[in-house]
């Protein structure tokens, strides 16, 4: 039912005393109070006097009862006002950082259409990192987190727009800026986030990429400035997060083709599309194949491989890495199952995995639906993965380690350790990264650093694999180092497993490791297999 206004009220009161005022003077211009009097003649007991002092009393006491009530309405009326302009609030603004949300950007955004012709910069920032902080400490901490961002937007923009549109995304508008100073803004955004937050009792790092375009217009403008701003936002996560980037048309194409592109990788990941091929790891002190290492392999179509550099990465933002290395890890210890047991599988794992605490015993278990021994499994990672995240790490590792696997660190010298952390962790093999191979014979610095790894390695009693050889020049100085293991084109190219099996065939018939197999000539191969490395 509709409630009467306090004001429709007063008048509907004032209407009826109104209406009881003109009835008395109306009862008094007809002589009424002849035949009142007459009455009260038959009934001695009652005055006239009293009679219309009590009526005019009555009628007081209700107009009284009748303000109070216009009072009382009022005050509801007040109080459901601000309670429609509450809920208005809640459904437009962020409750956690009390910014805009979302949905009063879309209508402000309405608003503008009537604005046109004015010059808008719109920043799209997006943390780095966050879900990590999240994951890793907890929701608590996480909301602290995003309520120190929204702050430093806050205190960096104090008379901009600030809205937080998602989890971990938030839209700042500002007005009047030209190049130069939107790209000083950017930089201060990124700096104003890179600081460390205090969250709870502890100090975290998130970082941030921020993507800014410019708007001249009404509405229409402003929406397209604000998805080219989204743009310039990937683009500078793409490039290496942390940075501020301002929108380039090519930016658009950029987006679509990485929309296709993770369409057909959810698409090759659900039919099992990906596959490992092998490159094998040489032992250079036997010359006999040590072991192989998996590297991912997809086709798009046939003939048009996708390179894990860049699907990869695509994966592993997607979430989409989990379910590939399962699958991956799956076939290769059906592959490795036809090898000789001497020979081990090298498995890259992606740093991202490492937070992911039951990774261990996931694997675990799909080696051992396989029928394939952990003892054989070397999981490669990045040192940086390792320090960047070293409890986790060591839980998912130390699952694998119990189980017989071994730890080989990936790319060396490309990341970031210290010596005490790396000897604090267990690893058995150092893989000396390529960019030193490949310059070794150009100077005599990347000499000295290869010589220093391979006695590093040497001096913690693990190994030490030289990754790139490409000639022999390469390969006899690594030799003369004392480097345990080699990898390379020289020494042979990834190839599909059934090449694989050939490979090694063709080393135990005496093969001599100088020729090349590659990935196009392995495949084609028709060598047939010895009974001992024939499939079953
Ligand atoms: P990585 O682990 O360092 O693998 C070695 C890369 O060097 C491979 O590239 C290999 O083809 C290439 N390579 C080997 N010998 C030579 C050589 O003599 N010369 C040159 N120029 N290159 C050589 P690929 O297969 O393109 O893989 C690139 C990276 O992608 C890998 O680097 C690894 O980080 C990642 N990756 C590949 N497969 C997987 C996978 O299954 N899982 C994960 N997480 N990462 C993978
Ligand atoms: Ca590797
Ligand atoms: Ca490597």
């Amino acid at each position: 039912m509709k409630q009467k206004s306090g004001a429709r009220v007063f008048v509907e009161i004032l209407g009826w005393t109104l209406v009881f005022m003109s009835i008395t003077a109306i009862a008094i211009a007809i002589n009424v109070h002849h035949y009142v009097d007459t009455f009260l003649a038959a009934y001695r007991g009652y005055h006239f006097d009293d009679v219309f002092i009590s009526l005019n009393i009555a009628g007081l006491i209700g107009l009284i009862y009748s303000l109070m009530r216009v009072k009382d309405l009022t005050l509801e009326n007040h109080r459901r006002r601000e309670a429609e302009r509450n809920v208005e609030w809640i459904a437009t603004h962020d409750a956690l950082t009390e910014l805009p949300n979302r949905r009063m950007l879309d209508k402000e955004l309405a608003a503008t259409a009537a604005e046109g012709g004015v010059q808008r910069t719109v920043f799209s920032v997006d943390l780095d990192g966050f879900k990590r902080v999240n994951d890793l400490f907890g929701h608590a901490v996480g909301n602290e987190v995003l309520k120190t961002v929204a702050e430093r937007l806050k205190s960096t923009f104090p008379h901009e727009s600030i809205y937080r549109i998602g989890g971990d995304e938030f839209i700042v508008i500002t007005r009047g800026m030209d190049a130069d100073t939107a790209a000083v803004a950017g930089q201060r955004i990124v700096q104003q986030l890179t600081a460390p937050i205090d969250a709870d009792v502890m100090t975290v790092d998130v970082g941030a990429s921020v993507g800014y375009a410019f708007s001249q217009g009404g509405a229409d403008a402003l929406n397209t400035a604000i998805m080219h701003s989204d743009y310039a936002m990937y683009a500078a996560k793409t490039a290496g997060r942390n940075r501020a980037m301002a929108f380039a048309p090519s930016m658009e194409q950029d987006v679509y083709k990485r929309a296709r592109l993770e369409g057909a990788l959810k698409r090759a990941v659900r039919e099992g599309a990906i596959i490992p091929h092998f490159q094998p790891l040489i032992d250079l002190k036997t010359n006999r194949v040590y072991g192989f290492e998996a590297l991912a392999r997809w086709e798009l179509q046939p003939g048009e491989f996708v390179s894990p550099g860049e699907f990869i990465p695509l994966a592993e933002e997607t979430g989409l890495i989990v379910p590939m290395t399962e699958h991956l890890l799956r076939l290769c210890c059906r592959e490795a199952c036809h090898w000789p047991q001497d020979v081990g599988l090298a498995f890259n794992l992606s740093p991202v995995l490492l937070s992911d605490a039951v990774l261990g015993l996931r694997l675990i278990k799909i080696m051992s639906d396989e029928g394939f021994s952990p003892t054989r499994l070397e999981l490669e990672i990045t040192e940086s993965s390792v320090m960047k995240d070293y409890p986790a790490a060591q839980k998912v590792l130390g699952d694998l380690i119990e189980a017989g696997a071994r730890i080989a660190l990936d790319d060396f010298g490309t990341g970031y350790s210290s010596l005490s952390q790396l000897s604090g962790f267990s690893f058995d093999t150092i893989k000396i990264d390529r960019s030193f191979v490949t310059a070794m014979n150009k100077g005599e610095r990347q000499d000295k650093v290869i010589r220093a790894i391979v006695a590093l390695g040497s001096g913690l009693g693990v190994k030490t694999t030289a990754e790139g050889i490409e000639d022999d020049e390469q390969l006899a100085y690594l030799r003369s180092l004392g480097c345990d293991i080699g990898q390379g084109y020289l020494l042979g190219k990834p190839m599909p497993a059934e090449a694989a099996l050939r490979f090694m065939q063709e080393r135990e018939e005496g093969a001599t490791a100088a020729t090349p197999v590659t990935e196009g000539k392995a495949a084609n191969m028709v060598t047939p297999l010895p009974n001992k490395l024939r499939r079953a």
